[in-house]
């Protein structure tokens, strides 16, 4: 079965009957989604997006997420959604929230969700009532009020395709899949029901093919193991420059990835299980958390999966990220792992001077 397209998916939830919602990164409840019968699809700065109409609206130095996902909304395939969810992931998209309900005022609902910077009880009672404020807003948008059991039930769907992601980005079985088709995989989490990516990735990387240490190698020389970090890596052919190079991503602290691997809930009150769930992925810096908890995180993950060192591939602007980087690269440092960061603006090709830069990190690691 080949991955469908955001085409695909999108032409398949309304065969479906499904309403679809234009969602912008990083952390929202997939489950209350689907259970009000609306399908998420999310935009993180598509390379192949003519910005120019998000330009228009935000200043030069907002990031791409912003003015590329305004722009696909605003003059891209966006405008056919039914609905717009802006999470409060960090000021440039509260930014977005905030143009998009006060001065663009498109045809479609804009939702928001606000996340708390903690994680005391405090913070989770007032995610649990984002929630279901959010919730409000769905029913009075679609006219459907899902039952308890109807939510329990798109929840346990949603934490069984979270295990699969786990499984992507945990272990890696590299004879089954390539770096590239590996994240092609985990991103095909941003638009594909739950059930789909489960067939997919079962069918792909069978849980008894994991390989929970050292990923195999063809005898020749072994290639330079690398965490990979920063929002979403675009254009995805960074995966084949990184191989080419003689490196191997063998994990991951992307957005777009390990850090949405949310644990199993339980509980009998399925916005409690919704908020415990949106709580429980890794260290991130969009949530506020602190940067010796960040720091102790990667350290453990890089030892565990062999990395020798950090390549933070952000996105230009990208200030959650930028604002723990120094303190981040001390503290690995004196833990022998070193960290490169390289910014890029989105688009269809990586600049020489940037892959020039991460080819010099994985000659100074060989
Ligand atoms: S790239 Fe950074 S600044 Fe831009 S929307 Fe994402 S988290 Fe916010």
């Amino acid at each position: 079965m080949q991955i469908p397209t955001r085409t695909d998916a999108i032409a398949i939830a309304r065969q479906r009957g499904d309403r679809i919602a234009g969602v912008l990164p990083i952390h929202y409840p997939r489950a209350l989604l689907r259970a009000h019968g609306v399908q998420p699809i999310e935009i993180w700065a598509p390379p192949r997006q003519d910005p120019t109409a998000g330009n228009a609206q935000f200043q030069a130095y907002a990031c791409a997420i912003v003015r590329h996902g305004a722009a696909l909304l605003l003059d891209g395939p966006g405008r056919d959604v039914d609905l717009i969810l802006v999470p409060h992931t960090c000021d440039a998209l509260q930014g977005l929230g905030s143009v998009l309900l006060d001065f663009i005022k498109p045809r479609q609902p804009v939702l928001t969700l606000y996340h708390p910077r903690g994680r005391r009880q405090a913070d989770r009672l007032f995610l649990e009532r984002e929630l279901r404020r959010l919730g409000d807003r769905l029913q009075a948008v679609t006219g459907r009020q899902p039952g308890d059991a109807e939510l329990h039930a798109a929840i346990d769907t949603e934490e069984a395709a979270n295990e699969r992601l786990a499984r992507l980005c945990l272990r890696q079985s590299p004879a089954a899949l390539s770096d590239r088709e590996r994240y092609t995989l985990v991103r095909s989490r941003e638009y594909l029901p739950a059930e789909t990516f489960i067939t997919l990735v079962d069918a792909r990387l069978p849980e008894r093919q994991e390989e929970a240490g050292r990923p195999a190698h063809d005898g020749a020389r072994r290639p330079v193991r690398l965490m990979l970090g920063g929002i979403v890596p675009e254009p995805m052919s960074v995966f084949d420059a990184i191989n080419g190079m003689g490196a191997a991503v063998v994990a991951d602290d992307l957005a777009c990835g390990s850090r949405r691997l949310y644990k199993r809930t339980r509980g009998p009150d399925p916005y409690a299980r919704l908020a415990d769930s949106l709580m429980s992925g890794p260290p991130d810096p969009t949530l506020g958390s602190p940067i010796a908890e960040r720091a102790e995180y990667l350290t453990t993950r890089m030892r565990e999966s062999g990395a020798r060192g950090l390549l933070v591939y952000d996105v230009k602007f990208c200030e959650p990220e930028l604002f723990d980087l120094p303190q981040l690269r001390d503290r690995l440092s004196a833990e022998r792992l070193p960290m490169l960061h390289v910014e890029f603006e989105t688009a269809t090709t990586i600049a020489q001077q940037t892959l020039n830069r991460i080819e010099a990190f994985v000659e100074m690691l060989q």
